[in-house]
């Protein structure tokens, strides 16, 4: 998160624009713009070396209306509270644009994962489940990965849940590993996702996807399959990719003149995401400056790494020739960048929209564990892609028909749905 940028702020900013714009009753929009609960509590871990070092987690339930809340653990070293608010929000968008049944969630860790062991991270994922457990599970609140996360540690997180309610509970986090309650597609789905909105987008804008280039930031899970699937299913080109370097400390843009490969970058990038420069450039790939990939010439661009990246200074050198900004990650885009896309006709497919596959997989994967039935790969794919698929119709189509920018569509989508679910309860009549 750049300095000035406070992620929760942002959060509340463009929601109030459009309680505005649907008239919401001030009370109504005061309960949509704070998360309904948050846990900040601290975990000891026992470190190899002996020592014992305390760590900060949260959790935000941000507002269960449409069904258990819902949303991935990051483990970063510059979390905060707010961004954990912010991100919860946007999980109550998401699952209601998505039209899953299912609330908003976050949490997290401050941590670079990167700096323990594997044990310890053991640790920490259990001791983050020791702290809430009395406030999760499959009906009330349903982890997922995150930044700096992975399926294993889901495993071990719901493997201390089902020790401490005694008895095997795998809907209770989502994301797990396969064969360990895991859905075939999770690890696809967000990217995967992204691209369905994005071709859905070419669409209506009656672009050809295979004359398209796209620059990617990012090299995570999200972005790793956007780009696959930008190549293989829009047979368009990816000019570069971006990612943190955890050695340096600074993030890299990695281009190559016909494209970049991402099944070859996928075999030289560690597990925290930092690609191997030196075998990179021996592999023929440019490497510049961490913020080069928005200057690329390209029709979209898909921020997929962390919040504010575009923002007032960097849409400064973003190319001319960008059509689509597909959002691939929560809150990349400032509401400075917002602006310049509205002015410059730019056609952004929003965050929470646009990477709401992967929770509409998490769905699928609880849908599959609370059967006890495993669907084929094909079957889960198929279903994400009509589910992506008429998400992204039903904002276009509100778009239009109200003239609102995607984003404000998104929102009112998102925002009826769940006055809609917390009038029905009857939240909003009688003693609220
Ligand atoms: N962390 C992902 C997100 O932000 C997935 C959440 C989930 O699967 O619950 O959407």
């Amino acid at each position: 998160m750049s300095g000035q940028i406070n992620a929760f702020e942002m959060a509340q900013k463009q929601f109030d624009g459009v309680a505005k714009l649907l008239k919401l009753d001030p009370g109504v929009a005061e309960i949509l713009r704070w998360p309904m609960r948050e846990y900040s509590f601290r975990i000891p871990v026992r470190l190899e070396d002996g020592s014992i070092k305390v760590f900060q987690g949260f959790r935000v339930q941000h507002n269960d209306a449409r069904g258990p809340n819902k949303g991935g653990i990051r483990f970063h070293p510059a979390e905060t509270m707010d961004t954990v608010r912010a991100l919860a929000t946007w999980m109550t968008w998401k699952c209601a644009v998505a039209d899953i049944p299912l609330g908003g969630g976050k949490g997290g860790i401050i941590v670079d994962p990167s700096t323990l062991t594997v044990n310890e991270k053991e640790e920490l994922c259990r001791g983050w489940v020791r702290a809430m457990w009395k406030n999760i599970g499959p009906r009330n609140d349903v982890p997922a990965p995150d930044v700096g996360t992975t399926p294993q540690m889901m495993g071990w997180m719901m493997d201390e849940y089902s020790r401490l309610v005694g008895q095997y509970t795998p809907g209770v986090f989502t994301g797990k590993p396969l064969g360990g309650g895991g859905s075939l597609g999770r690890t696809e789905a967000t990217g995967f996702g992204v691209i369905y909105t994005v071709r859905e987008a070419m669409k209506h804008l009656n672009m050809d996807s295979k004359k398209t280039v796209a620059a990617i930031e990012g090299f995570g899970n999200v972005a790793q399959y956007a780009a696959i699937g930008f190549i293989d299913m829009l047979g368009g080109r990816v000019a570069c990719v971006s990612c943190w370097d955890r050695h340096e400390k600074k993030s890299f843009t990695y281009s190559r003149k016909d494209g970049v490969d991402p099944r070859f970058l996928m075999t030289i990038v560690d597990e925290y995401g930092t690609i191997d420069k030196k075998k990179a450039q021996d592999s023929g790939y440019t490497i510049e400056d961490g913020e080069a990939w928005i200057t690329k010439e390209a029709e979209v661009l898909i921020p997929a790494a962390i919040e504010g990246h575009v923002n007032a200074d960097t849409i400064k050198v973003m190319s001319r020739n960008v059509k689509i900004v597909a959002e691939g990650a929560n809150g990349p885009c400032t509401p400075e960048a917002d602006e310049h896309f509205k002015k410059n006709k730019i056609f952004n497919i929003p965050d929470f929209l646009c990477n709401a596959g992967g929770v509409t997989t998490s769905y699928f994967e609880q849908v599959q564990n609370d059967m006890n039935f495993y669907w084929p790969k094909d079957e889960v794919l198929q279903k994400l892609d009509q589910k992506m698929t008429s998400a992204f119709h039903a904002v276009l189509d509100r778009s239009e028909r109200e003239k609102v920018y995607m984003r404000d569509a998104a929102y009112m989508v998102a925002i009826d749905r769940v006055v809609q679910a917390m009038d029905m309860r009857g939240w909003l009549t009688g003693s609220v």
